[in-house]
């Protein structure tokens, strides 16, 4: 019996394992830019985070991915990546960032 075997990977905000095609990647480049990854094969540091408007609003709060990618995050950047994952929209509307229970 042939398995397939979904490629999964962690939400840095709710710590919910997902298939990668729910979820987008911010990756932090060589020259220290962060941004949005939506082809996956970026250059540099890369946290897996769902794909949701919800997701990046969390993790500005709770600064997930400072800790993801051992970096201080403007509000300027943030306030950026916010921008892309609204527009991202449908796509992933149906994923939820679930709450965690860190905080
Ligand atoms: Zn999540």
């Amino acid at each position: 019996m042939k398995v397939r075997k979904v490629p999964q990977r962690k939400c840095i905000v709710c710590q919910k394992m997902l298939s990668k095609k729910e979820m987008v990647r911010v990756v932090r480049t060589p020259e220290g830019e962060v941004e949005l990854d939506l082809s996956g094969k970026k250059n540099g540091r890369g946290a897996y985070m769902c794909g949701s408007l919800e997701s990046l609003r969390r993790a500005k709060k709770q600064k997930s991915l400072d800790r993801a990618l051992k970096v201080n995050l403007s509000s300027e950047v943030y306030d950026k990546l916010e921008e892309q994952f609204a527009l991202l929209g449908e796509k992933f509307a149906a994923v939820e960032c679930e709450r965690n229970h860190e905080s």
